[in-house]
């Protein structure tokens, strides 16, 4: 089954192979070993030449365990968050927020609409309590880019920090992490890395995992400096999902020998692709090309075509897209290009898309 889902993604034999190994004991050197690889590879995928001044903390769980994490954990006592949510998921880091009442402002967009810079500020300028801002990277939501360089650079001309969901983004789309002072980036093993879900991690800028050790636990079992201090000391809290780490060890290995670049370029192409031919099929895009990303591509269903419809002639025939959400649910359809894809496999999928809508529409 090839799967036009954002994550879970096929992963590529080599991976899947990789949960095969030894059984070993998380209290053993091999595993210290395997932890160690893993975020030695994460810090020179994604901070390439700044590897010094991050760390990479794992977790288990999905990527929410990540993000969750994050914001358990980056509050000094009195402090709060700015909070972007032109999605999905900047709605459910509202949400995690609310929990614990860790917002000070919420600025919010429609969908569509990417975060304005400007307001950030403004908001950043009024609010004195406010420690820094969080913000999706890549609203899978429907696929839009938010401007995280340009909120980075002016966070960081505030001394705020700056805080990044970027689990569909990393491995996907570029991102200056380093020289843009982003202090915290939460990502996951199941999306562009390639891997199976299972584990997350989160960068963190080294002088602020200083601080954040001290700050007040929100959370026992997400609170990163719990996990930073036992990594650090080769080790890990809790039970590891063992296999799952060994399979994204080999995933990473995989992405620094494509090359990160290289990948996202793929993914442009794998989109471009699937873009290029729903266009002359009449098939509209939900975004502007110029907010769009590489992985993911939200587009209208056709008229009189259900989603429901769409699915599952798309899935008899080996392929698995993705319904939207909200109010969007019953007038569009998303197609991710994440995962271990080649062209072919692009191929075959618009190949069985372009016979599923002769098919439901009889025309020839
Ligand atoms: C997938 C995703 C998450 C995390 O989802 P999980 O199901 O917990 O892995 C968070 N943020 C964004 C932007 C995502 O795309």
């Amino acid at each position: 089954m090839i799967l036009l889902n954002p994550g879970p993604v096929n992963v590529s034999d080599r991976v899947r192979n990789a949960l095969m190994g030894p059984d070993i004991c998380h209290r053993e050197s091999e595993c210290s070993e395997l932890l160690g690889n893993i975020r030695r590879k994460l810090l020179g995928a994604f901070v390439p030449g700044a590897e010094s001044d991050y760390t990479a903390i794992l977790l288990t769980g999905s990527g929410t365990a990540a993000v969750e994490a994050s914001i358990m954990s980056c509050l000094p006592p009195g402090k709060r968050l700015i909070h972007v949510n032109n999605g999905v998921y900047g709605e459910r880091i509202s949400s995690i927020i609310a929990t614990q009442r860790l917002g000070i402002a919420e600025i919010k967009y429609k969908w569509d609409t990417p975060p304005d810079p400007e307001t950030i500020l403004r908001s950043l300028k009024q609010q004195p309590s406010a420690h820094g801002v969080i913000m999706v990277h890549h609203e899978t939501t429907l696929g839009l880019v938010n401007p995280v360089p340009e909120v980075a650079e002016l966070v960081d001309s505030r001394g705020g920090v700056f805080i990044v969901d970027s689990v569909s983004g990393l491995g996907g789309e570029p991102l200056d992490i380093a020289g843009r002072h982003m202090y915290m980036v939460a990502g996951t093993a199941g999306k562009c890395i390639q891997g199976f879900p299972g584990v997350s991690f989160v960068l963190v800028r080294k002088g602020f995992m200083e601080n954040v050790v001290k700050y007040p636990k929100r959370s026992w079992y997400l609170n990163l400096g719990n996990y930073y201090m036992a990594q650090e000391n080769g080790t890990i809290p809790f039970t590891p999902a063992v296999q799952v780490y060994a399979a994204f060890d080999e995933a990473l290995s995989e992405l620094l020998e494509e090359g990160v670049t290289n990948r996202i370029q793929r993914y442009g192409r794998m989109a471009a692709l699937i873009r290029e031919r729903m266009a002359t099929l009449g098939v509209r895009t939900v975004l502007p090309p110029e907010h769009q990303s590489n992985s993911l591509t939200a587009f209208y269903l056709p008229e009189g075509l259900t989603y429901a419809v769409l699915h599952d002639r798309l899935k008899e025939r080996g392929y698995v897209i993705y319904a939207g959400q909200g109010h969007l649910e019953s007038e569009i359809f998303r197609v991710a290009n994440m995962g271990a894809l080649q062209e072919t496999h692009v191929e075959g999928f618009l190949g069985a898309f372009e016979e599923v809508l002769k098919h439901e529409y009889r025309v020839t």
